[in-house]
């Protein structure tokens, strides 16, 4: 710690000290912008070095109620001193009362809490295989599930070996059998995969990590009819469209459907915690018996509070509402600007993406520009900037952000 160049006048540790750290005792997985950040309050982030910026990322959409959401905070701290975990081995009170509160939310029968949102992916596709052993009468270990291309759904082994981005998979084999991709967006192409093996289709109801990709419309409406016609359990990955993010509770009700499972993760805990969790509308869940799946942290009671407060937050503070009033505004403004580099604008709600040309050099240098402003924000791919700041996002804060990325995309 005692380097001359990595403290500030007063002493601390700057920017490059903590950069310097990561660099030296943390693995490479990532590649961040070089922002060290030390605190934040609702849409806000400051550094180190006390620059404030505005948070249009939102940690990939799980602080959909902003930083440090005053309520979450206060049921995380009461709940901490009470009692944080008990293993499911025993019972606790938070539990119970956070299954009711969210199947009622959501209108779902069933509740199964995991932590992170890959264990929700893993906690489905086996639910889904055993669904199709013991209920749909699939031979033993010929069950098939269908994804998507350009899907993003986790980074374990089974995940990634459905993935057909090189970066996730290449080096990572061998890989879990049993996983047909088929193309986002193409209904003929789901309903020519599916065999009398098919248990499960797996699918974005936008695909975020691709890049924002909005699929047609009545994709999704279309997918559900395939499914319940074929018996095929559809499966809907709402870990980042989930929980106001596109402007309605769940992004299906933007087609009127029900999915028969859906993954909610990210914003169930406001970014407190990992929370992650399995939403059944049909009998799939009804398949694991006791010893057939767990999970250490899984329903924990602090965990569970937390989900408890940050629901609360989303829906009683009118942040869905805004998601889908201020996601327009954006829209609309970002879509006015006549900018020679910009391909396509998309989104819905609060879930933006910004495609750049190729000409334009990469969306990297756009994101580097926007944080000297005091704009966070992240490419995704090569050429696409995603916006998605905090629900709780008002008009005034929209217009200055507007300005920023109309500066920085006028500027080349
Ligand atoms: C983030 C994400 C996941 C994985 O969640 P983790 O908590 O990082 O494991 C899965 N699916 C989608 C659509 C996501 O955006």
């Amino acid at each position: 710690m005692d380097r001359g160049h990595s403290t500030n006048q007063h002493g601390h540790p700057d920017r490059d000290y903590f950069i310097d750290l990561e660099n030296t005792y943390g693995a490479h997985n990532y590649k961040p912008l070089d922002v060290v950040l030390e605190r934040g309050e609702g849409i806000w982030v400051w550094d180190v070095a006390g620059n404030r910026y505005m948070d249009c990322l939102s940690a990939y959409s799980a602080v959909n109620q902003g930083h440090c959401h005053p309520r979450i905070l206060a049921a995380a701290v009461e709940q901490a001193r009470k009692l944080t975990l008990t293993s499911r081995a025993f019972r606790n009170d938070q539990l119970g009362p956070f299954y009711r509160e969210l199947c009622e939310l959501t209108s779902s029968h069933k509740v199964l809490p995991m932590n992170s949102g890959a264990e929700a992916v893993e906690t489905v596709i086996k639910s889904v295989r055993k669904w199709g052993y013991q209920v749909k009468g699939v031979p033993s270990d010929q069950a098939e599930v269908i994804v998507c291309a350009n899907n993003f759904h986790g980074r374990t082994i089974t995940i990634v070996g459905f993935s057909t981005d090189e970066s996730s998979r290449a080096g990572f084999g061998p890989f879990t059998p049993g996983f047909k991709v088929v193309p986002y967006g193409d209904a003929e192409a789901l309903e020519r995969a599916i065999t009398s093996n098919t248990v499960g289709f797996l699918v974005e109801p936008i695909q975020g990590e691709a890049g924002v990709i909005i699929p047609p419309a009545g994709y999704l409406r279309r997918a559900r009819e395939l499914c319940t016609r074929h018996n095929v359990v559809l499966i809907l990955d709402e870990i980042q469209t989930g929980l106001g993010r596109t402007g309605k509770l769940l992004a299906e009700q933007h087609e009127g459907i029900e999915s028969d499972l859906s993954l909610i993760g990210k914003a169930l805990s406001g970014g407190f915690y990992p929370v992650s969790a399995v939403l059944s509308n049909s009998e799939v869940l009804g398949v694991l018996k006791p010893g057939e799946h767990g999970s250490t942290f899984g329903g924990n009671p602090l965990a569970c509070a937390i989900a408890r407060a940050a629901l609360k937050a989303l829906v009683e503070e009118g942040m869905i509402e805004n998601a889908a009033r201020m996601g327009d505004y954006f829209l609309a403004a970002l879509s006015r600007f006549k900018s020679p580099i910009v391909k396509e604008v998309r989104g819905k709600g609060l879930l933006i993406g910004v495609e750049l040309l190729p000409e334009a050099g990469g969306a990297r240098r756009f994101c580097e520009k926007l944080m000297s402003r005091g704009l966070l924000c992240k490419e995704t791919h090569e050429n696409t900037i995603r916006f998605a700041p905090p629900l709780i996002i008002r008009q005034a804060e929209l217009d200055w952000a507007i300005e920023q990325i109309q500066s920085v995309l006028a500027e080349g």
